[in-house]
């Protein structure tokens, strides 16, 4: 199956916002309110998965779960709750999760929000509305379907990178040549193209993050017990071997290993 994807166009965004109330109609979020820890409703929450941040020029962009290639979040959860769908979803398994959080700690872009209000806590971000497609209830998410001008659109990765390209090429002097999304973190599911900057967390990398710090994360303490290990081993054996060698050489049996053989294996 291919991977699936968003490409949202910044030049032709309208900022009407109608992406984030079909989100949070579809996905039956509820509706953001303030919190002491939260005051600002328009930021991404438990209940707002997508949202609208402002640009030079009077332009906006979403923001939302990037469905990275290789998800740090996936990564980084000990008990597989975040998994990457074979239609390129990173999608959330709640009865799986233990609340770790390591997955908020662990994504570039800073995405994942908690329900710290509810009475069992759950992680909350996009799904590309990966359960509502898979149940036959929907051809696309509910916010490319609710865009009025077809800003954000949805379909294969590819294709729409395909498209980006295009729109750029076609017209260079409007466009930023860059498709935000093609590299950063190893490549992403949500692709932009616009005409002025669009700005990420420095947190985020061009080269795969799980292969970059997760993996390293993971083989550093086993790699430094078994080079632990084998450096043991190899002093127990270089001092065996000194200790036969002045055997041999004394010719009555007594060790005469060096003292700081003695100490070290032991
Ligand atoms: S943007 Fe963050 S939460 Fe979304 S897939 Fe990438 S690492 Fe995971
Ligand atoms: S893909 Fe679905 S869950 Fe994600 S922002 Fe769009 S409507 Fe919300
Ligand atoms: S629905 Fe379309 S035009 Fe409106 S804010 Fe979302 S992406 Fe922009």
């Amino acid at each position: 199956m291919s991977h699936k994807g968003i490409l949202t166009d910044v030049t032709r965004c309208i900022g009407c916002a109608s992406c984030v109330t079909a989100c949070r109609e579809a996905n039956d979020t509820g509706s953001p309110v303030p919190t002491p820890w939260q005051p600002d409703v328009n930021e991404l929450s438990a209940t707002r998965w997508t949202t609208l941040d402002r640009l030079p020029g009077g332009r906006f962009v979403r923001r939302q779960c990037r469905h990275c290639l290789e998800p740090a979040c996936a990564s980084a959860c000990p008990v597989g709750a975040l998994q990457k769908a074979p239609d390129g979803a990173v999608i959330y398994d709640s009865a799986r999760c233990m609340g770790c959080r390591y997955c908020m700690m662990a994504c570039p872009f800073a995405i994942p929000r908690y329900s710290w209000d509810t009475a069992v806590p759950y992680v909350r971000k996009c799904v590309l509305c990966h359960d509502r497609i898979a149940r036959g209830e929907a051809t696309e998410p509910a916010c490319t379907e609710a865009c009025p001008v077809e800003a954000t659109i949805f379909g294969d990765r590819e294709a729409l990178l395909a498209e980006a390209k295009r729109r750029i090429a076609e017209k260079p002097d409007l466009y930023v040549d860059r498709v935000w999304g093609e590299h950063e973190a190893g490549g992403t599911g949500i692709l932009n193209i616009s005409d002025v900057d669009i700005p990420l967390p420095a947190t985020v990398p061009t080269d795969p993050l799980p292969e970059r710090t997760m993996k390293v994360l993971r083989t550093v303490p086993a790699v430094f017990v078994g080079v632990g290990a084998a450096m043991v081993s190899l002093r127990w054996l270089i001092g065996r071997r000194d200790r036969l060698r002045a055997e041999a050489a004394s010719g009555d049996g007594h060790t005469e290993a060096p003292a700081t053989d003695e100490k070290e294996n032991h």
